[in-house]
């Protein structure tokens, strides 16, 4: 797709249209590629490498896998399988998307690629609290740092946990929180306004409620430790209720509806409100969860196929094709 000459860089006319292109490697953006290329379709992922599932140390909630799988595994799982029937996935960022009357042009940094169809699975970024890289991702991989409650609050039954947020956000977090441990306390920066009944909720069900700004976060061998008005306190388990950035933009720049936080609105087949423009999994306003992200993606894929088949009707030769391009 790209030739280099010197400094300059010029890209050639692409060389094919796809059926469909996704933009996004993660849960939802690999088992909608399963799907596409099951269903005999051709098929481009574009993945810039940011999957939140790869964060995940080890997921015990993911049905199927009893011992837990690691993030990064089951991802690339995900991968050989879609591969393993023709789909293609590519390494890179997509800057912009363009719609013309039939396709669309998926711009990347290495190339433009053109498809009938484009699935946005870009998922979301978690906010998070001040505190180096490095420091961030040793929490993380041990446990000290959890950004997702409903995954993972099993692990922390019992534990002195400590929750980073505030208004809404952080109380419901906190309240949630409440059923795996009696030792709860809420780190409220007083950034948001937290309604009259949900602080009495937090009061009721007697979580510790620290107002002040969060200070330095130190990790130690099991523990993890935030500076704040009252001192320093210790926890087994921090999470950060600091909410999350949508990686909505480039359907939105298309005028796509999303919600006033930038989730993508879509139809109950997944389709948003542009024509052959559909999305899945965490990029969708709905439950952040791998298997949500998957069942999205799987609904996806099938309202393309079907979708696409509507447009031109979709025929297997009666002889096979030894290469899929001339399809
Ligand atoms: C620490 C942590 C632990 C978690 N634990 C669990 C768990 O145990 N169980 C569970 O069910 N869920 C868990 N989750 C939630 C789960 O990871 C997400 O719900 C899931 O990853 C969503 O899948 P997705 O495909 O929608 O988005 P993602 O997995 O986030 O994938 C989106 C992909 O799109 C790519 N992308 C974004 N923009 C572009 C662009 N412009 N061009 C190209 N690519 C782009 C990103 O780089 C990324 O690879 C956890 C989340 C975190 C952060």
């Amino acid at each position: 797709m790209i030739f280099e000459a010197g400094a300059a860089v010029q890209f050639c006319a692409p060389a094919r249209t796809y059926d469909c292109i996704i933009v996004g490697g993660g849960p939802a953006g690999l088992t909608a590629a399963i799907y596409l290329a099951r269903f005999h379709l051709s098929v481009l992922v574009i993945d810039a490498g940011s999957s939140r599932t790869a964060m995940i140390p080890l997921t015990r909630n993911h049905a199927g896998f009893p011992e837990g799988i690691n993030g990064q595994a089951l991802l690339e799982r995900m991968g050989d399988q879609a591969k393993r029937y023709g789909a293609a996935i590519e390494d890179g960022e997509v800057t912009r998307l363009r719609a013309g009357p039939d396709t669309f042009t998926v711009t990347t940094v290495f190339g433009a690629f053109v498809a009938r169809s484009v699935l946005l699975a870009t998922g979301v970024v978690n906010r998070r609290p001040d505190m180096s890289e490095a420091d961030h991702d040793s929490a993380l991989q041990r446990g000290l740092l959890r950004y997702c409650p409903i995954c993972d609050g099993f692990e922390v039954t019992d534990k002195r946990i400590g929750v980073i947020g505030s208004g809404e956000h952080g109380a419901k977090e906190a309240l949630f929180l409440r059923s795996f441990s009696a030792d709860v306390t809420l780190l409220d920066d007083g950034s948001g306004e937290m309604p009259h009944k949900l602080a009495e909720e937090i009061a009721a069900a007697g979580i510790a409620k620290m107002q002040g700004p969060v200070g330095t976060i130190t990790i130690g061998k099991d523990v993890i430790s935030v500076e704040t008005a009252a001192g320093k306190l210790a926890f087994d388990t921090l999470y950060p209720a600091l909410g999350s950035d949508i990686r909505s933009e480039l359907a939105v720049a298309l005028g796509a509806e999303a919600s006033g936080e930038g989730c993508l609105t879509v139809d109950r087949h997944q389709r948003t409100s542009v024509s052959r423009l559909y999305a899945a999994g965490d990029v969708v306003l709905g439950l952040d969860q791998i298997s949500h992200a998957m069942g999205e993606g799987g609904v996806a894929a099938t309202t393309i196929r079907n979708d696409l088949a509507e447009q031109s009707p979709l025929r297997r030769a009666s002889t096979p094709v030894a290469d899929p391009d001339t399809r």
